[in-house]
């Protein structure tokens, strides 16, 4: 097999149903064989392949940027950004010798839960096309899912990986806040955003994540600290394990189809010889409304570089002002006015103690929690999303509807610990998603424990 026949096949099932999936915003055909004819001519002189991804198709978040490749979070505004640089992550995949075969829908600058707010495409959920994939990393789940790509990566500010994977039955990982750079990644809300893969099965994203893992001096929030093997402790063994399931996770708000596949789950666990106990998250009853406002906050001082002067469409007027004016209505869809609106109302004077800074207080708390239950236990499971996907156009009406889907995947953010979503049988014909959370920096327990339930 050659890396040629590789990229054939992922450009083949691309033509078969991506008319159907709508995963991509662009593909790269022309670069991803070019790519692939001068790996296969190195092949030959390669002692070993082992920990590279060489010749591996992949697809990459169109919030990640990538050098000469249009950009655009799929936003009007960013239509014909064409980056000087690529993002560290990117850098690292061409490194280990990955083949990037385009760029993948999403929702605008990663606000939403669904795709729908994609400013170009509606990406929909192979499993059931009249439901969406899950976001705001749905083409990266997607475009997996549908085996247009062997793997992508995704960012999750508040669920943007592991909610899709849920939906889309793959893998989805979202790591501890640091463990990879966020250089090159356009920001939604900086202390919470993290890139991580998107892969069909468990060992695949662990090597994945190590060859994207890391300290970058271009990235001061990146942690310098060492990267452990992912890999080493996949071997199925997780006997003693102790497990806590928090009961705000299995109670009320989450279906029942959902909740039935968690507790099939933890007897599995069980007969592996691992032990769980039901403990409390207290605080996670306001992680939503913390969640909102410090992301939309952040939110509204990140894209304000979006002024229509330094990237994206311009549509000039008289005057400096109108022109931002003009660009950004124009530029920007609604639900990214809404968090723009919504961010500076939080941190304007006289407002700032009774919203930002509570929905501070209220993070410090819920981090606490998670701290707590990690005195005790190795790893905390629950349910990914309190229900399968939903039909296109089921909660387009009502954002606070949307904002609930990610109730369970947002304290995670809002405390930095690493989790991960994995496929978990199914309900009415659709995947359900296990999230295993672990502690700061342990992504190798929660992927020993992940493996254990492949
Ligand atoms: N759905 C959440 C939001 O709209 C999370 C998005 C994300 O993780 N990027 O903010």
């Amino acid at each position: 097999l050659s890396v040629t026949d590789l990229v054939n096949e992922s450009y083949n099932r691309i033509n078969q149903v991506e008319s159907k999936v709508d995963a991509f915003l662009h593909l790269t055909e022309e670069l991803a064989r070019a790519k692939a004819k001068e790996l296969d001519e190195q092949l030959g002189a390669i002692q070993t392949l082992e920990g590279t991804l060489f010749g591996l198709p992949i697809g990459i978040k169109d919030n990640i940027v990538t050098k000469g490749i249009r950009t655009t979070c799929a936003s009007k505004l960013l239509e014909n950004f064409e980056p000087q640089h690529n993002a560290t992550v990117v850098n690292k995949l061409a490194d280990a010798r990955a083949i990037t075969i385009g760029k993948l829908n999403m929702d605008e600058f990663a606000m939403g839960s669904s795709n729908e707010n994609s400013g170009y495409k509606l990406t929909r959920n192979p499993w059931d096309l009249n439901r969406v994939p899950g976001g705001s990393s749905g083409g990266s789940a997607a475009s997996v899912a549908a085996g247009e790509v062997l793997f992508s990566l995704g960012s999750d500010t508040g669920g943007s990986i592991r909610e899709p994977a849920s939906f889309c039955g793959v893998v989805g990982m979202k790591p501890t806040y640091g463990r990879v750079s966020r250089f090159g990644l356009v920001a939604f809300a900086s202390s919470l955003d993290q890139i991580g893969p998107i892969t069909r099965n468990v060992e695949d994203n662990a090597y994945v994540l190590q060859a994207i893992s890391g300290h970058d001096k271009m990235d001061s929030t990146s942690a310098n600290v060492d990267v452990p093997s992912f890999t080493n402790g996949l071997n199925g063994d997780i006997k003693g394990l102790k497990v806590a399931v928090p009961s705000e996770y299995i109670g009320e708000g989450v279906s029942s189809e959902v909740r039935e596949q968690v507790m099939q789950a933890l007897k599995t666990l069980e007969s592996l010889g691992a032990t769980w106990e039901e403990v409390s998250l207290p605080h996670s009853k306001y992680a939503t409304a913390a969640y909102y406002l410090l992301a939309s906050s952040e939110a509204s001082a990140n894209l304000a570089r979006f002024d229509g002067i330094r990237y994206g469409v311009r549509v000039e007027e008289e005057n400096l002002i109108e022109t931002y004016r003009k660009s950004r209505s124009e530029g920007f869809g609604d639900e990214v006015k809404r968090r723009i609106m919504l961010g500076t109302f939080a941190l304007s004077s006289g407002y700032y103690d009774a919203y930002y800074k509570k929905a501070q207080q209220v993070r410090t708390l819920i981090k606490q929690d998670f701290e707590n239950v990690f005195e005790k236990y190795d790893v905390i499971i629950g349910p990914t999303a309190p229900t399968t996907a939903f039909k296109i156009g089921e909660k387009t009406d009502d954002p606070l509807t949307m904002y609930a889907t990610d109730i369970l995947t947002i304290p995670v953010n809002l405390a930095g610990v690493p989790a991960i979503s994995v496929p978990s049988g199914l309900a009415g014909g659709l995947p359900v998603g296990l999230q295993i959370i672990g502690k700061h920096f342990d992504e190798a327990t929660v992927y020993r424990v992940a493996y254990a339930f492949e």
